[in-house]
């Protein structure tokens, strides 16, 4: 596995691969590696030989009074999950290396921006386009996956793409879970043990919805309210059902492909988790 972090060294082994005929598939991540992003990387091989992973944290897409100084940074741990995993080329560029002194945010999130995950963090998501889009341009990749985990992150995404990244394929890989349901993330090493449990209703939540959702949308949703209600020690931001095709709340009498979101804070962490149902 090559490790750069200039923009000049990974253009030159982006090129040298596509000199030699490959393919590029990238996987961005910010880090402190789990097994849901090594699914990611599987994902990114079955479309072409040659994977580049990014580590970076950030700055533009953490609001004031976030977790971004305590965001855990593991980064030689996770250098050598991905040499185990056989990538190709790790990118940890720094600030300065991606931005070059220009911190504004250059994509709009729109109305996406403003409800669920925007409404609770109101610069995360122009935040994380602008810095998507400065990486699709230093990589230039043939492919992108990402975790259908962050659903509200890979819809703005697949319509970034869409507008400025046309030839681009964004390529959704599946949630990765624990034993217990809960969805893996690199926030979950904050939980203790009591929290952890707490955290596990998420997941119950999403699947009691799935299970009340014959009976319809409303019916769903208020099946996973319900479980929430069994943990109060768990502060309930949202639960939403939405088309996954337009992210539009979905009422009774929809049919086709919905997202059952919630999102809560468990002790000092933010989670997050999803499920698709179809009617
Ligand atoms: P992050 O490092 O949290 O920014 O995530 C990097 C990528 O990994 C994003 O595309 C996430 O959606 C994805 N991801 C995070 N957690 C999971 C998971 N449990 N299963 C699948 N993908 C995930």
């Amino acid at each position: 596995m090559q490790r750069v972090t200039s923009l000049n060294e990974l253009s030159a082994a982006v090129e040298e691969a596509k000199a030699r005929g490959l393919e590029v598939a990238f996987v961005p991540t910010m880090g402190a590696l789990h097994e849901g992003h090594l699914s990611l990387i599987k994902e990114a091989r079955r479309h072409t030989p040659f994977v580049v992973v990014s580590i970076f944290v950030n700055p533009l897409q953490f609001g004031a009074g976030e977790d971004f100084e305590k965001y855990p940074r593991t980064i030689e741990e996770d250098a050598e999950k991905l040499a185990e995993a056989a990538v190709d080329v790790l990118f940890t560029p720094t600030v300065n290396d991606l931005y070059r002194g220009n911190m504004n945010v250059s994509e709009s999130a729109g109305h996406l921006g403003e409800i669920y995950e925007g409404a609770a963090r109101p610069e995360h998501f122009d935040g994380m386009l602008t810095v998507v889009s400065r990486l699709f341009e230093a990589v230039k990749p043939d492919y992108a996956v990402f975790g259908a985990k962050d659903a509200q992150q890979i819809f703005l995404i697949r319509q970034l793409a869409a507008k400025k990244f046309p030839a681009l394929q964004i390529i959704e890989a599946p949630t990765i879970r624990e034993a217990s349901g809960l969805a893996m993330s690199s926030r979950n090493r904050f939980l203790s043990a009591e929290n952890r449990a707490i955290a596990e209703n998420l997941a119950a939540a999403l699947k009691a919805g799935e299970a009340a959702s014959t009976a319809g949308p409303a019916s769903a949703v208020q099946a996973a309210r319900n479980q929430m209600l069994k943990a109060p020690e768990a502060k309930l931001d949202y639960v939403a059902l939405v088309d996954a095709d337009t992210f539009e709340p979905v009422t009774d009498g929809f049919s086709g492909r919905a997202i059952l979101l919630i999102a809560a804070v468990v002790g000092e962490t933010r989670l997050i988790d999803n499920l698709d149902i179809t009617f």
